[in-house]
Order: structure tokens, then sequence, then C-alpha cells
């Protein structure tokens, strides 16, 4: 039994969830407010957002980085993590799908610590490697189109301190990344991405079987 993860069934998750779930109630309603979203599946789970949160705290972290916020439910749920003064910086591309989560961060008492850049990922990020800021978060999140996670993981591996964490979402890419059949752009993009972390030494790195699987992966 305990030589491997357990399959979480449906039961199984709703237990973990009854015993487990703190849920702020502004993440609630955000979450409530996605639900019928045509892209409502990008959406992180409720239990991912509480790990993220003791993430956070565990790291003492005061500046994080997300890359891909959607309709801003792991912003949120940082954000909510941090302490006074601490800041997110959340990039994304759609200023349509982050403005529904701005109402739910003012609500939450949160909006002043996040920094929303609304650009292409790649851009924001170097722009913060220019202004000096390498070496200097404490934890980033990616969760944005697959093809791009190298190019975001090399630049928030940077600005990172040493000891700092960036969590990879949809390691498992819904499964496919598994599934050799599958010749879908973004389980290709996982695979790859995934083969090239498991040797790269300059993280240590952890897999957790949560929502569609997140990577942990430490500055070293
Ligand atoms: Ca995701």
């Amino acid at each position: 039994m305990s030589t491997h993860s357990i399959n979480v069934d449906e039961r199984l998750r709703d237990y973990m969830l009854d015993v487990s779930l703190r849920e702020h109630p502004v993440m609630r309603a955000l979450r409530d407010e996605t639900a019928d979203h045509a892209h409502a599946g990008m959406q992180i789970s409720p239990e991912q957002g509480q790990f993220m949160q003791m993430l956070v705290r565990m790291l003492g972290a005061k500046t994080c980085i997300e890359v891909g916020t959607f309709t801003g439910y792991s912003a949120l749920a940082v954000a909510l993590a941090l302490p006074d003064g601490g800041r997110l910086v959340a990039c994304d591309i759609s200023e349509e799908f982050t403005k529904i989560g701005k109402p739910f961060w003012e609500k939450a008492g949160v909006a002043d610590k996040i920094d929303l850049r609304i650009a292409p990922a790649t851009e924001s990020l170097d722009a913060m490697i220019a202004a000096g800021e390498t070496g200097s978060y404490d934890f980033a999140f990616i969760d944005a189109d697959k093809p791009g996670y190298p190019d975001y993981f090399e630049r928030c591996l940077k600005l990172l301190r040493p000891g700092g964490v960036i969590a990879v979402d949809n390691i498992f890419m819904g499964g496919s990344a598994a599934d050799p059949e599958t010749e879908s752009a973004n389980a290709q993009a996982m695979r790859k991405f995934n083969a090239a972390l498991k040797d790269d030494t300059r993280v240590e790195i952890s897999l957790i079987p949560i929502g569609d699987g997140l990577t942990l992966a430490r500055k070293v």
C-alpha cells in the first residue's frame, strides 16, 4: 500500500477535500465564477492552491513570479499566503481572462500585492532580469503554454535566489505525457521538458502527483 502513490479516485478526492481543504471564501467565490468559463480546466484545483500556499509560507517567500495567470485563482492563493509587503509578479497575455480575477483580488485585500504584467512572459521576465532582479525571487509558478516552458524555466531560474523553488504545472499533461501514442504538441513539449529537467543538476526536483502533476525544482 505504501510503496506507490495511491490512485486518487473521486471518492478519495472528496474525502481529501473534506478533511483538508481550507479555502478562503474569496478563492471559493472566484472558483465558482470561473466554473462556467470555456477554459475552466485551466484553473488549478483548490487542493493545489492550498499546497502552493503552504510552499510559499514554508519558503518564507516575499517575492514570487507567476507565468500564466488565467482568471487569477493561483495568483490569489499565493498573494494570500504572502506576508505584508510581499509581491507577486503575474505574467499573462490575456486582459480578458485576468480582468475576471481583479475584483476578487480587491475583495480579498491583496490587489496591491499582485503586479500584473500583460505581455508575452518572456518579455516581462527579460525586463525583470534587465532591471537587475536576478537572484532575488523566492518562488515561481509556471502554468502557461507548454512549448514555452523551457524559455520560462530558464528565466525564472535566473530570477530565483539559491534555495528558491519553481513549481511547474501540468507535468502529466492529462496523462498524455506518459503515452507515446499521443503526438500532440503539448504532450511532446511536456515529455521533452520533463526529460531535460530530470538531468538538470542546477536544481533538486520532486514531482508531486497533485492536480495534473506539479514538479518542484529547487535551485541549488
Ligand atoms: Ca495548469
